[in-house]
């Protein structure tokens, strides 16, 4: 059974080149050299190494601090897919898609696509890097079946029904559409002129429909992926309609505030080259916000 490394590493070799970033840029892949290794087991992803590999001393620094996602603590070695994963040092930026055996660095309108139609065909993968600080890789979940449909958000996973997320995202983009804030989604509370804009009927049904998912992470992810729709009437017809929207052609890098709580801490690994800086990321943030809501 594949672990999530082990399924990226090997779309990636699946994968029609160039593979290009969501904002068309082209990046280096290194290929690191492979060697025999004398573990069974990967000691991060805790998958069998037939032999081939990385050493971890060799690949492992002192300033890794995801060892708590290691599987395998008594091996010394890392599979082809670890050893090959965490010689990609633009990887932790992007988010991770593998779908039909391919590789993607989804967009944030493609991430919308997959979580209202999960795929149906299995092994697949969905990592979404959120602050682009994060390894987003090997904390991921492999969905090998509709009934255990898990997504990675940042490092948290989340559990999905295999009908996807449509009966959350729909009427929070319905309330972002109408012009309320994602903050008022998020918290709850509403500005009254908005809500009287709206009218009070229309804005209550939605706000009923959402109260209960509201603070939980399948929430959070809706709000994360919600887009306001260019026409009310499509987004309620169809969501397909949508998808000929505006897509954020931006990296995942800019964090929503409420995301990072539960996330586990020790993972302040420093930054590599290419990654965004804190203000970089907040300047995108800020970019972003008008085309977000309107
Ligand atoms: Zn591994």
């Amino acid at each position: 059974m594949l672990t999530p490394t082990q399924l990226i590493y090997q779309a990636y070799q699946n994968t029609p080149k160039p593979l290009p970033l969501p904002n068309g840029k082209e990046v280096e892949w290194p290929i690191p050299e492979m060697g025999e290794v004398p573990d069974e087991l990967c000691w991060l992803c805790g998958g069998a190494t037939h032999g081939q590999g990385r050493m971890s001393k060799d690949v492992i620094r002192k300033t890794f601090t995801n060892t708590p996602f290691a599987r395998a603590i008594e091996s010394e070695s890392l599979c082809t897919g670890c050893g090959w994963i965490l010689a990609q040092r633009h990887i932790r930026n992007w988010s991770l898609l593998v779908v039909d055996g391919k590789l993607e660095h989804p967009t944030r309108q493609r991430i919308r696509e997959v979580l209202l139609a999960p795929p149906e065909t299995y092994p697949w993968m969905l990592s979404i890097a959120v602050s682009g600080q994060k390894h987003i890789s090997f904390p991921g979940r492999v969905v090998f079946s509709p009934r255990n449909i898990w997504v990675l958000l940042e490092q948290i996973p989340i559990q999905l029904p295999a009908s996807g997320i449509g009966h959350v995202l729909a009427p929070v983009e319905e309330l972002l559409t109408a012009g309320f804030t994602k903050t008022e989604v998020q918290t709850g509370v509403y500005r009254q002129d908005r809500i009287r804009t709206a009218g009070l009927a229309w804005w209550k049904e939605r706000e009923k429909r959402i109260a209960a998912m509201r603070g939980s992470q399948m929430f959070e992810l809706a709000v994360y992926v919600a887009q306001v729709q260019e026409r009310e009437e499509e987004a309620s017809c169809s969501m397909d309609s949508t998808r000929t929207t505006k897509t954020q052609q931006q990296p995942h890098s800019a964090s929503t505030q409420s995301i990072g709580a539960g996330t586990p801490s020790g993972s302040k690994s420093p930054r590599t080259s290419g990654e965004l800086s804190k203000e970089q990321s907040a300047q995108r943030q800020r970019e972003r916000q008008p085309s977000l809501f309107g």
